[in-house]
């Protein structure tokens, strides 16, 4: 209790600083000198609308001006030229290692979290984090490892980076994914879950085409959780087909329904990859749903492929036919060539790596960039298993090289509404704190993306997924730059871990 007293007090304190920012902006702080200012930049702030040229002041880690002169800092960074946006923050996120953070701090990210496999348990996986990241970080309370927990008694922590790892969860370890659940266990996985959330975690995170066991009815008990910790919940949906049963759209219809059913707040993972020709549709049903009330948002990486482990559930048998692809379609990670049958049955025996999947339309990609429900997220994997995909590495600055400056399929303001902005957003309503990302204001934390829109795109590809993205030109994590003219800024570690204060009784 004492914590959300400490909380309104905070937020009360805010919400006043952004109600006189304008003013302070333009009269206060004369005499200042700021911590870092970055002047003469162009500001571009989708919650105010602003797009502007202005001098942004920070000190102690946040925005304390932005002003139309010139303001003074003992670090001075010319900006001219460029567009100062809000840091870019990823909902999912599954690269948490340092290699992934690095890559993406690189693509403009200050916030990057894995809000779809998450962990279990979540205490011991924050304090290891602590003090270790270029960027904010964080994940979800995770149904995948909370079920190895139940089914194999595992602490895991975060899925596995490592082919040694891999080979445990997919090869040993099968029960987590194909061993229903007895009711009594399903007490136990809810109660595993709410543990996690009890420990800070920011959210739930469901990847059900990954757990076929997990049945309708443990999914709702998990919604249950949901509506009533009002925690939100990141779902990865059950299937992935263009045919019913088992259709792209049934899958997102029981998340939905979930939803509606139990009050949650539901955030749809890849709304492209999971709905293939079928986008379009689910995009007008979760439309639809939020017009009638439902709480649910979604997302889309730009790639016309995805990626996930190859001896996965993914690829049971039918997978060709339910994706309307075959093995040809496929390219190991590892190696960047592209699967027979052969390949395919030895490579998934041995589930030490990826498989980037090539079967998502670009017109579904651009179908789901442009429409004002889709948030940006990567998906971006981690890097320690031989070859990933490059959306971990290339997600942001592709967005503004490609989607904005070459093709024109979104303006700048509406690409940094929905990399910054809609992610901050989405959290907010369970962690407070979210409120002073994704914006450019006073009293805002200083997270802060600073690009050159006229040279700005990813440089990862299919072949070389690691390669960073250029035209990034400066990021400020917390008012500490860690990004500098284009080059990373070694042992820069302001990184700060994103949680709830769930520890409040659920109303
Ligand atoms: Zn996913």
């Amino acid at each position: 209790m004492r914590g959300l007293g400490v909380r309104r007090v905070l937020l009360g304190v805010f919400l006043a600083a952004l109600a006189c920012g304008p003013l302070a902006g333009r009269f206060a702080g004369r005499g200042t000198t700021y911590d870092v200012v970055l002047t003469g930049g162009r500001v571009v702030d989708p919650a105010s609308g602003l797009d502007a040229v202005r001098d942004v002041g920070i000190s102690d880690g946040h925005i304390a001006a932005i002003a139309t002169r010139q303001l003074a800092g003992r670090d001075v960074i010319d900006v001219s030229g460029l567009v100062v946006a809000p840091g870019f923050v990823d909902l999912h996120a599954h690269g948490q290692d340092e290699t992934s953070r690095w890559l993406q701090a690189r693509d403009g990210v200050t916030t990057a979290l894995d809000m779809e496999v998450g962990v279990w348990p979540v205490a011991p996986w924050y304090a290891e984090q602590e003090g270790r990241s270029p960027i904010h970080f964080g994940a979800a309370a995770g149904h995948i490892p909370a079920r190895r927990k139940l089914k194999h008694d595992v602490d895991a922590g975060h899925p596995p980076t490592s082919s040694r790892e891999l080979q445990e969860l997919f090869i040993r370890e099968r029960a987590w994914a194909y061993d229903a659940a007895s009711p009594a266990e399903i007490d136990r996985l809810v109660a595993l879950l709410e543990a996690g959330l009890h420990d800070g975690a920011p959210g739930i995170g469901v990847g059900l085409q990954y757990t076929p066991a997990a049945g309708q009815d443990e999914i709702l008990r998990v919604f249950e959780l949901a509506g009533r910790t009002h925690a939100p919940i990141f779902v990865h949906t059950r299937w992935i087909s263009m045919s019913a049963p088992g259709s792209s759209i049934e899958a997102v219809q029981e998340v939905l329904a979930d939803a509606a059913a139990t009050g949650a707040s539901l955030h749809i993972m890849h709304v492209a990859s999971s709905g293939l020709r079928q986008t379009p549709v689910i995009l007008d049903l979760i439309d639809g749903a939020r017009q009638h009330g439902v709480d649910v948002s979604t997302e889309a990486y730009p790639y016309t492929a995805a990626s996930t482990v190859l001896a996965s559930a993914f690829f049971d048998p039918g997978w060709d036919k339910r994706l309307g692809i075959s093995y040809g379609d496929l390219q190991w990670a590892a190696t960047g060539e592209r699967l027979t049958r052969a390949s395919f049955e030895r490579y998934r025996k041995t589930a030490t790596g990826n498989a980037i999947v090539h079967m998502i339309p670009e017109e579904v990609v651009t179908t789901a960039i442009a429409s004002p429900l889709v948030m940006i997220a990567s998906d971006g994997m981690v890097f320690r298993t031989g070859g990933e995909h490059p959306r971990g590495a290339g997600t942001f600055a592709r967005i503004l090289g490609r989607y904005v400056r070459e093709r024109g399929t979104i303006g700048l303001m509406d690409a940094i509404r929905k990399t910054s902005l809609m992610p901050a957003d989405r959290l907010a309503g369970y962690v407070p704190a979210m409120r002073r990302k994704g914006r450019l204001a006073v009293g805002a934390d200083a997270d802060v993306t600073v690009f050159d829109a006229a040279r700005v795109l990813d440089r990862a590809t299919y072949e070389k997924p690691m390669q960073a993205s250029e035209g990034i030109r400066h990021v400020l994590v917390n008012g500490t730059p860690v990004v500098r003219d284009g080059a990373p800024v070694k042992g820069a570690l302001p990184g700060r871990p994103v949680r709830a204060e769930a520890a409040e009784p659920s109303a």
